[in-house]
């Protein structure tokens, strides 16, 4: 059902929803989000046990978890590390907020 959600129409509401509630909508690059371990920030082919579960492949950690919170974790990592999109420009900029360390993203 995800490949036939129409994105476009979905940002529009939630720019509005959040804009309504006093809140800002922030788009970051998704590539990677949701096969990236959220917890030593390695890609390894097979953490994708299947659409729900993930397990990292690093023999250092072996974090497991929800793929949903995962992927989650790694959004939120992304833009608190200020690799958010501008929606207008369609690209990547980086906007790094000078109060929030990089560590706090974990
Ligand atoms: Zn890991």
């Amino acid at each position: 059902s995800i490949s036939q959600e129409a994105w476009g129409r979905t940002v529009t509401m939630l720019t509005y929803k959040a804009g309504r509630y006093g809140g800002t909508l922030h788009k970051v690059p998704a590539p990677h989000t949701s096969r990236r371990c959220s917890a030593c920030g390695f890609i390894t082919p097979g953490s994708r046990q299947d659409q729900a579960t993930f397990v990292c492949k690093n023999p250092g950690c072996g974090w497991s978890g929800n793929a949903d919170y995962n992927a989650a974790r790694n959004i939120l990592h992304l833009y608190r590390m200020g690799h958010a999109l501008v929606p207008a420009a369609g690209r990547a900029v980086v906007r790094r907020d000078k109060r929030v360390k990089p560590a706090t993203a974990r």
